[in-house]
């Protein structure tokens, strides 16, 4: 499909030019949303998009540095440096660069003529959207949404990529959380066919009843082009709305007596497999299959997949055939220590371009130093010559900074060899590569090629991958997780599970309770709570917070070894460390005129004062007591403060000025933290005179933020709360996501007969009848408190509670799971998250939330998922 050229875009969205491209023939051949995504800027168009928390106009310099030169922008907008500041550039304003995006989006998509097919429902929709894909691929050139692109500006890019010349399908997913998204959704992805998966409570808090969610998100199926609905008619709420409003529905049902174009049993069969029986009530016909799953999730993702095959008439037979190789889908990114100082990203379930693209983001978002290496499997595109297909994947990899490529599978090796070839070069190392299709601004570029996995394990030394960032990117039939288990890290059973994404959600929820302007420090003290400092800060670095906190000098020293260069504040320097702050560029909080004397003695010492200019001296911030009785100057130190900025001023750096309140989660103490907050106005405005202009201040925790919006200042410091905890008790239960997950497994089940005891000192009750206990490979060692033991705690295990028997040991413990049949030796057994919410746990032992997320030890692995 030809793109739309540049001049073309206000006929079709709208809006007018502020400028014409130089280039007259400039196309629109894909979005760019990020700056930090610049891949290929010819052809790429900037929507400057506008959030609570982000202004994309910001960008335009930086964007326009990078080659980009077009511009879609609000009109309302100001530019940096105004229109003079980008020559050549097409810029064009429009009300709504959103809106525009989606509109050009909905334009391609008109052009398509092929079926597409869109699902929506509570939960299920990615897995579903996967499974059909697999499913229908043997018929059809599918395009769909990668991963869960759902959302207004995930749906527009995904539909993007729709290429009649290649496509016979499209197969979007759409998600909302507000009333009033979807039929925006709608008039960009125009569904011919639509599947509903399910209705279910998440993203409640968008909408005032379940009927209203439903209602919103039936909007999908509305428009005159949709031939047909699949839908489950056990859910009688769905059931009626489709009736209600008329939709061309295909049902399906697992209730007898229940009308529906399909019925299907379901029973479960040997080893976590189910049989399925499917009749036609209309015909009686029947057909019968086995589906590789028992899980209740999985079969009612497979049922309802399993009815758009039996409507599309795919003989039964082929169909068993395909569903027998349905797996599960595992469509996240992992991010995990590897061998020898490595790190790996590994993404080794699907791999098509739009897959890769995602993964390769990932890896650029990456900031620790060292070559960044892509071990990537041959890429399975339908529709594209081979020599095009990895020209596009070559123009993918220099944004993420690729220096080192291993190529295995037949297609790739022989691609990448002839890439060797036409260089002139063997194997191995490719200095200074000028292939136009490897524009790589790097002195070396390795590319390496096996023809089979087997070929490379074979020969496969970890060291040779010392210290890279590796992303492992495989199509599933190529068994790449043998190659993660080979790089890997010891592996160890216990394992604590962080999901980025989560994360994510959290620091946006927590952003948009701020006021415009007001910057945000995050504590990733203590090992970032417990989760990880440098993956946390990483990930806050490329969410551009303003600054983070740590609590010693070497966390901070830590983080500037990764790679990480947000400023960063440490509260508890040491003037020995003084000297390293300087050099690792960190700022310490100053509390006591004796730190103040030191800061001042190290840097009168190390420099000549005269040449030094007072920036190269790290800022510092002072910490002002105002009740919480810990560290930083009284309100009657003042005085003496005063007078030492007066004379030292030119010295000191002041980056900020800091308080800390005692019991902002507390409303009891409300008006003694109004009374704080006095206190601090009060001294802050004495220090700003002296200084003669103002700094930063901060005061609030995560509480305080969504306690006392007023008292934002200029910062606030964000702790637990973006670990998906509220400490204050007052964020709508459903705004924010547990982040870690802590977890296990089960090393050995034993059959206790009625009378014997569990465990150290026989604490565990002698039973009164058999029991079954279940022996976990987790101990306080790793941080399960030793509370928790005889009865205290439980565990999930298959998702049902399992009570500690006895005592926590160091390296083990042991639980009940006599009412637990399916559990068995290797089972995984959850200790916190998903399901047994931090803060009740913590209650059961006189604790909270912060000391289980702290108490986590170092020697258990952390593994980072991201979708
Ligand atoms: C840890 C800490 C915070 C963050 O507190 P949370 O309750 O985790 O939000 C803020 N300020 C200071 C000085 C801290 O030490």
């Amino acid at each position: 499909m030809p793109f739309p050229s540049f001049l073309a875009l206000p006929a079709l969205l709208g809006g007018h030019l502020l400028q014409a491209p130089a280039d007259a023939t400039a196309e629109a051949r894909h979005f760019l949303l990020d700056s930090r995504r610049v891949g290929v800027p010819a052809g790429a168009v900037f929507f400057a998009l506008r959030g609570p928390s982000h202004n994309g106009h910001r960008y335009l310099p930086e964007l326009y540095a990078q080659g980009v030169r077009q511009f879609v922008v609000e009109e309302e907008a100001t530019l940096p440096g105004g229109i003079a500041a980008y020559p050549g550039a097409g810029l064009l304003a429009v009300p709504s660069p959103l809106a525009a995006l989606q509109a050009l989006a909905g334009a391609h998509r008109a052009e398509f003529t092929g079926p597409v097919l869109a699902i929506t429902g509570s939960n299920g929709k990615t897995i579903v959207k996967e499974w059909l894909a697999q499913l229908l691929s043997p018929d059809e050139d599918i395009c769909r949404s990668p991963r869960s692109y759902n959302s207004q500006v995930g749906v527009p890019l995904s539909v993007w990529e729709l290429n009649p010349a290649r496509h016979t399908l499209g197969i979007f997913e759409a998600g909302i959380s507000e009333v009033g998204e979807m039929a925006r959704l709608a008039t960009i992805i125009q569904p011919t066919e639509g599947l509903f998966t399910n209705l279910g409570t998440a993203h409640d808090a968008g909408f005032a009843s379940q009927g209203q969610k439903l209602h919103e998100k039936l909007q999908l199926f509305t428009g005159p082009q949709l031939q047909r609905l699949f839908y489950c008619a056990d859910q009688p709420l769905v059931r009626a709305a489709v009736t209600q409003l008329k939709l061309p529905g295909f049902s399906w049902t697992r209730q007898p007596g229940q009308s529906a174009d399909l019925y299907f049993t379901a029973e479960p069969a040997a080893a976590g497999s189910s049989h399925v029986r499917a009749e036609y009530p209309a015909t009686g016909l029947t057909a019968d299959f086995m589906l590789p799953f028992a899980d209740e999730p999985s079969l009612e993702n497979a049922l309802h997949c399993l009815a758009v095959l039996l409507h599309r008439q795919v003989e039964p037979t082929e169909v068993q055939r395909r569903l027998l190789r349905l797996h599960p889908v595992a469509m996240r990114l992992e991010m995990k220590p590897g061998r020898h100082g490595s790190y790996l990203l590994d993404d080794t379930y699907n791999n098509d371009l739009a897959g890769l693209a995602l993964a390769l983001n990932a890896l650029a978002r990456q900031s620790r130093p060292g070559r960044r290496t892509l071990i990537l499997s041959d890429v399975l595109e339908s529709g594209l010559s081979r020599t095009e297909l990895y020209a596009r994947v070559a123009a993918l990899l220099p944004a993420a900074g690729v220096t080192r490529v291993v190529g295995i599978g037949e297609e790739i090796s022989g691609e990448l060899r002839m890439k060797n070839e036409e260089l002139g070069i063997e194997s191995g190392l490719v200095p200074d590569i000028g292939s136009p299709q490897f524009l790589i601004p790097h002195s070396s570029f390795l590319i390496q090629t096996y023809p089979s996995t087997e070929a490379f394990l074979a020969q496969l030394s970890p060291a040779d991958f010392a210290q890279e960032t590796i992303l492992i990117k495989g199509a599933r039939r190529f068994g790449f997780e043998r190659i993660v288990a080979a790089l890997e890290a010891q592996q160890h059973g216990t394992v604590l599970e962080v999901n980025l994404d989560a994360l994510g959600h959290n620091l946006q929820h927590y952003r948009r309770q701020l006021r415009p302007g007001t910057r945000l420090m995050v504590m990733v003290k203590a090992f970032a709570y417990g989760a990880g400092s440098y993956e946390v800060a990483s990930l806050l670095e490329f969410q551009r917070a303003d600054y983070l906190a740590v609590a010693y000098a070497d966390e901070g020293i830590a983080l500037r070894e990764a790679g990480i260069s947000l400023p960063i504040m440490v509260m508890n320097a040491a003037p020995d460390s003084f000297d390293l702050l300087r050099r690792y560029r960190l700022e310490p909080e100053i509390y006591s005129f004796e730190l103040l004397d030191e800061y001042l003695a190290t840097f009168a010492n190390s420099a000549d004062t005269t040449s030094q200019s007072p920036l190269s001296v790290p800022g510092i911030h002072l910490k002002l007591d105002t009740g919480m009785r810990r560290l930083g100057f009284d309100e009657a130190d003042l005085p003496a403060l005063l007078a030492r900025l007066r004379t030292d001023a030119v010295l000191l750096p002041v980056a900020s000025l800091m308080t800390h309140l005692a019991a902002a989660d507390e409303p009891g103490h409300d008006d003694f933290t109004q009374t704080q907050l006095a206190v601090f106005r009060r001294m802050a405005a004495a220090i700003e005179t002296v200084l003669g202009h103002s700094v930063l201040k901060h005061a609030l925790n995560s509480a305080g933020i969504l306690r006392f919006p007023e008292a934002q200042f200029d910062m606030v410091r964000l702790g637990i709360g973006l670990y998906g905890v509220d400490a204050s008790n007052t964020a709508d239960p459903a705004a924010l996501r547990p982040v870690s997950q802590l977890r296990t497994t089960i090393s050995q089940i034993k059959t206790l007969p009625a009378g014997h005891t569990v465990g150290y000192g026989r604490r565990g009750l002698a039973t009164s009848s058999e029991r079954r206990i279940a022996t976990l490979a987790i101990g306080y060692a790793d941080g399960y408190d030793r509370r928790f033991g005889n009865g205290v705690g439980t565990v999930l295990i298959h998702g049902q509670p399992a009570p500690l028997v006895g005592s926590v040991c160091m390296d083990m413990c042991m639980v009940d799971v006599t009412e637990i049949s399916l559990a068995r030796a290797g089972d995984v057994a959850l200790l916190f998250g998903e399901g047994l919410p931090l803060p009740p746990l913590a209650a059961r032992i006189g604790t909270i939330a912060y000391e289980l997320l702290t108490n986590v030890s170092e020697r258990v692995k952390r593994v980072f998922v991201s979708e």
